[in-house]
């Protein structure tokens, strides 16, 4: 953070949607600075030579080969980036931990899965919530890779319901130790953890309870079998019994009831580390599908040469390039506002909890785009290799499995897209975020006569910026009207609440994609950003006609008669170009410079 950032300067988690950003003020990828960049380049480094090279054991279910690799990354401390430096890690801020994060998941999802398991969920609840005592004698050996850790919420009858689960803990009569009973699934790095973070219910709380709960078979632990998946298939996911498993009452993470904050908390730092890990995967196939598309001739021409495998390679670079924008604009949000409360006299735990906790909306938001990007990149990787993306002997087919547990996991995308949309009302009802401001000024001007002034767009995105600024109108017309119209019960309009998320994760996506490149035409010139001056203005345009077809459906569902009418007008209104931009020809600018360049070289 630079000296002059204050608390003013920095949004506030959700604010974008109401208040102006200037470019200067987002970190992108371009900004990194010499240690971050040699972090990147030794985690590509480890991913090329021991996950990459042998991308096929992954596929034959050789989880020793998984943990083998957990080891070496732990080594080469790769597994304690995040970890304080008091605790044996490497203390390094957010967005180094986010860079670890992205480039270490290109090559199988079934190591980022291991990966993030063990470094995020696993290790996380303890570095944020443990006392002094377990964060000395845990942290270290997780951080080191001597010790793994696994995270067990998800029971049979408790999946999206996370506080509904079975498992109890009950008190023994001396008062030393919890007696933990109860039935954990879907629980990964479950055969080869050391340790686990156990939540469970202590008599009738309304709340569950976190643990730490040392792996011992011993001591009532057992496996069940290794699920047979779709994809990421070494990763270790099991089922986890406990019965009368003994754990110390020292071993009670934060306080008793609290553990459903922990999961949660826990969670919206997994979420944006998530879509960070679905970032390389999405770099690493739209280079193979530019390398394949380049060599693969038909018609007597290589298929790059066609527009309809050019479309697709432009749409997957541009989503990579757009994922990239926003998962490290909001890393830097995060990495700032940590930095804010401990120079404001929090403890470094304490200030990394509200620090993400601030920006839980943005992670959602990520998690949620990111995961579907990424789906979307493989599918259409199998599509230009053909038949031989089908193949399991080409990485596309691997890629498309792996890619599908992203939308599942770490909170599922429906649920995602209600938290995003929920949670804004609430720092709104909380005046954390002035929405009814905002909101209140575009009903005015829906009732008022447009101007028909021909706008000066002359400057480098000066319509796209313009635009973006509408699109915010469309989500506070149509969020306003719905909080005004089903007040507390909005909760229960969940097909509203699914399209008003959509325009909102659009809206984050556009603005980090436009002021990345803003900021980088600015310092690098517009004609070295060519490519991305293109990927901008062509995800703008995709982006309207998501918020079109969001907007339209909310509006017809919930409006009618006059009040309809209108708000169809606004929605026409706030998403009309002046100047349609030429999308076949901003499709082949991209897809040409992707070609030229063999890959994916916008990172
Ligand atoms: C490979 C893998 C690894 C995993 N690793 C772990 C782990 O390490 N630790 C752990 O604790 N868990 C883990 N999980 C569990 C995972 O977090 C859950 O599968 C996930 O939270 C969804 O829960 P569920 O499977 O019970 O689905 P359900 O909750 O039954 O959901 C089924 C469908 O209903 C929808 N739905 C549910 N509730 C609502 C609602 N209120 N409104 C609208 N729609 C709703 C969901 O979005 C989904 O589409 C893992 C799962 C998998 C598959």
């Amino acid at each position: 953070m630079s000296s002059e950032t204050t608390n003013k300067d920095i949004l506030r988690g959700g604010q974008f949607l109401v208040k102006e950003t200037k470019c200067e003020d987002i970190f992108t990828l371009e900004d990194l600075n010499e240690e971050q960049k040699m972090m990147r380049e030794s985690t590509k480094e480890f991913v090329d030579r021991e996950l990459w090279a042998h991308w096929e054991r992954f596929e034959k279910k050789d989880y020793a080969y998984t943990e083998e690799c957990m080891r070496k990354a732990g080594e080469l401390g790769l597994l304690s980036v995040a970890v304080p430096e008091s605790y044996g890690g490497m203390g390094m801020g957010f967005v180094s931990t986010m860079l670890v994060c992205d480039y270490i998941s290109g090559a199988t999802g079934s190591f980022s899965t291991a990966f993030g398991a063990h470094t995020g969920i696993g290790t996380m609840p303890i570095t944020l919530y443990g006392t002094e005592e377990q964060k000395q004698k845990y942290v270290p050996k997780l951080a080191s890779g001597e010790w793994f850790g696994a995270y067990c919420l998800t029971e049979p009858g408790a999946g999206s319901d996370a506080n509904s689960g079975k498992t109890k803990a009950v008190l023994s009569e001396d008062g030393k130790y919890y007696s933990i009973t109860g039935q954990k699934m879907w629980i990964s790095n479950a055969g080869f953890c050391n340790m686990f973070i156990v939540f469970a219910r202590i008599e009738d709380d309304k709340y569950i309870t976190g643990f730490i709960v040392e792996n011992d078979p011993e001591n009532g632990i057992t496996l069940g079998d290794e699920e047979k998946k779709l994809g990421i298939h070494s990763s270790s996911t099991r089922q986890v019994f406990f019965n009368e498993t003994k754990v110390p009452v020292e071993n009670m993470l934060s306080e008793r009831g609290n553990g459903f904050k922990i999961a949660m908390n826990a969670l919206n730092v997994g979420r944006i580390k998530l879509a960070a890990a679905c970032l390389e995967a999405q770099r690493r196939i739209v280079t193979e599908a530019a390398k394949y598309a380049n060599e693969r001739i038909q018609f007597k021409t290589p298929i790059i040469n066609f527009g309809a495998i050019k479309a697709k390679i432009a749409d997957m670079a541009t989503n990579a390039y757009v994922d990239e924008s926003a998962c490290y604009r909001a890393a830097k949000n995060i990495e700032d506002r940590i930095a804010i409360r401990e120079a404001d006299g929090n403890s470094h735990q304490e200030a990394e909890l509200k620090g993400v906790e601030e920006y839980a909306i943005e992670c959602s938001i990520l998690k949620v785009a990111v995961s579907e990007h990424v789906q979307h990149t493989t599918d259409e990787g199998i599509q230009v290799f053909g038949g031989m993306g089908f193949s399991a002997d080409t990485p596309m087919e691997s890629a498309w499995r792996d890619a599908r547990i992203s939308r599942i996991y770490e909170g599922t995308n429906e649920i995602n897209r209600m938290l995003a949309v929920g949670m804004l009302v609430k720092k709104a009802m909380k005046g954390h975020v002035d929405l009814l401001g905002p909101a209140t000024a575009v009903g005015e001007e829906l009732m008022g006569i447009p101007s028909f002034d021909t706008p000066d767009f002359s400057e480098l995105f000066a319509e796209e910026k313009d635009l973006l600024a509408r699109l915010k109108k469309v989500f506070l017309m149509v969020a306003g009207s719905a909080v005004q119209k089903f007040g507390p019960d909005l909760e229960e309009h969940q097909m509203l609440l699914m399209s008003a998320a959509d325009i909102l994760i659009q809206i984050y996506l556009v603005e980090s994609t436009i002021l990345r490149t803003e900021k980088n035409a600015k310092r690098f010139g517009e004609e070295a950003q060519a490519a991305q001056i293109a990927m901008s203005k062509l995800y703008l345009y995709r982006a309207v006609d998501i918020i079109n077809q969001k907007g339209k459906e909310a509006i017809v569902s919930f409006a009618e008669g006059d009040e309809q009418r209108m708000m169809l007008m606004g929605l026409k209104r706030f998403t009309k170009y002046t100047n349609q931009p030429n999308v076949v020809a901003l499709r082949t600018q991209i897809a040409d410079k992707v070609a030229a360049d063999n890959g994916y070289t916008f990172d």
